[in-house]
């Protein structure tokens, strides 16, 4: 017995296997609602993974235009721990946010 999402209809299957396709829907309460975010809720971020509030970093599944695999989420990590270290190297960050 499946279940159509969209309309509710159910229906019989008798497939040789399945793949439930589950948990791609991002969590809408981290981070908080005031980083930018697409219209599913994909946080919305540029090319060295920043966010729309200063500070803030998106990198994996989260992030708008992944390819929600676990491969790119870990190269988007390592790419995004690295704009981190840079961002943490500008000096003046620490003025604006003592
Ligand atoms: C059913 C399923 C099958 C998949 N199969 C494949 C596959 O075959 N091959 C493949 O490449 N990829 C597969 N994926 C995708 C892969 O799992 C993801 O791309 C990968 O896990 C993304 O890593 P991530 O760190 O971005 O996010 P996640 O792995 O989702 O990690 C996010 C973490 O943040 C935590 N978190 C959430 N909210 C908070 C909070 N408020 N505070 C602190 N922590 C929080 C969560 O608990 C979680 O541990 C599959 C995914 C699913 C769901």
């Amino acid at each position: 017995m499946a279940l159509e999402v969209e309309s509710g209809k159910e229906f019989r299957r008798n497939p040789a296997a399945a793949f439930v396709f589950i948990g791609l829907d991002p969590n809408p309460q981290f981070p908080q609602e005031t980083v930018a975010r697409e219209d599913i809720g994909f946080i919305t971020a540029d090319g060295m993974f920043r966010a729309s509030v200063r500070g803030v970093f998106a990198a994996g599944d989260l992030r708008e235009g992944s390819t929600k695999q676990l491969g790119s989420a870990v190269g988007d990590g390592m790419a995004a721990l690295l704009a981190v270290r840079w961002y943490l190297q500008e000096p003046h960050h620490l003025a604006e946010n003592p």
